[in-house]
């Protein structure tokens, strides 16, 4: 541990406790001086305080803090991004930017974005400039119209809402490596899934494992036995551009192609694109496209984009019906698949903050996949492990099998399969699925060249240390 991580904390956190001395304080106005001499006490106590911090800050000294608040909320003081390396599968890309760190600072109170809500809706508040925000959002996934909601779960589940009737057993084409939250999303809506299979893949595309990969055609199939057993044509087709699970890249644009040659509306799932790589929504021929904030977008949870045509917008986002029996009250202005407004504090605030960095960041995908592809060579040579997601890898998440390696360590040593976990711990690197040693996903999207290398060089040592061959 550097002691020096912790006194950043503490500095931030004695900060806030200054912060708040103003927060409680009656306000400063032309007649009246503000603060009262209690407070400016406290406020000089906490400079002196801060600067004793900073002071150990400096020299790299003192006890560390432990907590995040107050310690009876149970919260440890969390260093993982500081001091490891985290190689997480799901959080590379949700991963703040110093951006929305701050503004989070900022507006982290409740409804923070509400200060000047003149019309009732999110989408149009312009300061913040909640408004522009949405329409380059809409812009940056190549679609017309742009909603944030909190998670691409909701976006899926806006859509299904939206398009599915419940009780007429509507069908809805998804990958059979779809996220377990469009199946729900189709749950709720009433409907019924329909699984395209993702087969064992061509032999040239996987030197070491099988790539499943979805294409046009095993979507057109999919679709052609659904109508022949059921006499309908499925409602949607929900398909993720890379999969959860293997980090596969599936033919998207080819399905886009098919749901036009049905009619069939398409949602494509950018749930691990959106706000990494460059993701244009028209091109791909796609209805809706689904991001989400936590996971692509550097963004707090529970956030996310559901980005529409012009066309859809007057069903998915259409204006409320309802009234009420007695007052007679509309809500026209509130769009009811949102729930009339969504994420009105820090989560869009960490979007918005984050969003110039992440229009530059999707630029550099080419290199993110360089390296992705270092990655895995240089763990290939570890002799029989594999790569069991497609190779050469066209994302940053990646499923390798190391049963015929590292797990062959696990089977006798007495740590058994965390002994792994313990190696990686020491040598800083966390975010592996702890205990495992067979099958495993990592994602080494955002880590710099110096780590990538830092993180292949410390498993080439461990299988060393443990006489692995190494080629
Ligand atoms: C993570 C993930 C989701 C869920 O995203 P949330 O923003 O957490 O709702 C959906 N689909 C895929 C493919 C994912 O990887």
């Amino acid at each position: 541990m550097d002691i020096r991580v912790r006194k950043i904390y503490e500095a931030l956190f004695a900060l806030e406790d200054l912060r708040e001395v103003f927060r409680q304080a009656v306000p400063a106005t032309a007649t009246t001086i503000g603060l009262d001499e209690q407070e400016e006490e406290q406020i000089s106590k906490g400079i002196t305080r801060l600067e004793t911090i900073l002071k150990e800050l400096k020299d790299g000294k003192g006890s560390p803090i432990k907590h995040a608040g107050t310690k009876a909320a149970g919260l440890d003081l969390r260093t993982r991004e500081e001091e490891f390396i985290n190689i997480n599968p799901i959080q590379a890309g949700g991963r703040l930017t110093p951006d929305a760190r701050k503004a989070l600072i900022a507006y982290g109170d409740g409804y923070s974005v509400c200060d000047q809500c003149l019309e009732g809706r999110l989408d149009k508040i312009r300061n913040p400039p909640v408004d522009e925000f949405h329409a380059e959002l809409a812009e940056f996934v190549g679609m017309d119209v742009a909603r944030v909601v909190p998670g691409a779960r909701r976006g899926f589940q806006a859509v299904t809402s939206s398009l599915l009737e419940k009780g007429k057993g509507d069908l809805v084409i998804v990958a059979d490596l779809a996220h377990y939250t469009e199946l729900l999303a189709v749950e709720l809506a009433g409907g019924i899934v329909k699984e395209v299979p993702s087969g064992s893949g061509s032999a040239s595309r996987s030197r070491s494992g099988s790539a499943r990969i979805i294409t046009g055609d095993s979507v057109a199939d999919t679709i052609e036995r659904a109508k022949e057993a059921s006499g309908k044509l499925p409602k949607l087709i929900m398909i993720e551009h890379i999969d959860y699970s293997f980090g596969n890249e599936h033919d998207v644009y080819g399905i886009g192609k098919v749901a036009k040659e049905y009619g069939i509306p398409f949602l494509y799932n950018g749930a691990y694109t959106v706000g990494m790589m460059p993701v244009d929504g028209r091109k791909i021929g796609a209805d809706f496209v689904v991001g989400s904030g936590h996971k692509g977008m550097a963004a707090v949870a529970p956030s996310g984009v559901l980005a529409t045509t012009e066309e859809w917008t007057r069903e998915v986002f259409r204006g409320s019906q309802i009234a009420g029996d007695i007052t007679g009250r509309i809500f026209k202005n509130k769009e009811p698949e949102l729930l009339g407004c969504t994420l009105m504090g820090g989560t869009l605030i960490s979007m918005m903050a984050s969003f110039p960095a992440v229009k530059e960041r999707v630029q550099r995908w080419d290199e993110e996949l360089r390296k992705s592809n270092y990655f895995c060579r240089e763990f290939l040579r570890i002799e029989d492990s594999k790569i069991v997601s497609e190779y050469p890898r066209q994302h940053t998440l990646t499923k390798v099998d190391t049963s015929d390696s590292f797990d062959r360590i696990a089977k006798t040593h007495k740590r058994r399969g965390y002994f792994l976990s313990d190696e990686l711990k020491k040598k800083k690197i966390t975010g592996e699925f702890a205990g495992s040693t067979r099958i495993w996903k990592l994602n080494t999207y955002g880590l710099s060249w110096n780590k990538v290398k830092y993180l292949t060089e410390a498993f080439i040592e461990i299988a060393e240390k443990y006489d692995l061959p190494v080629r």
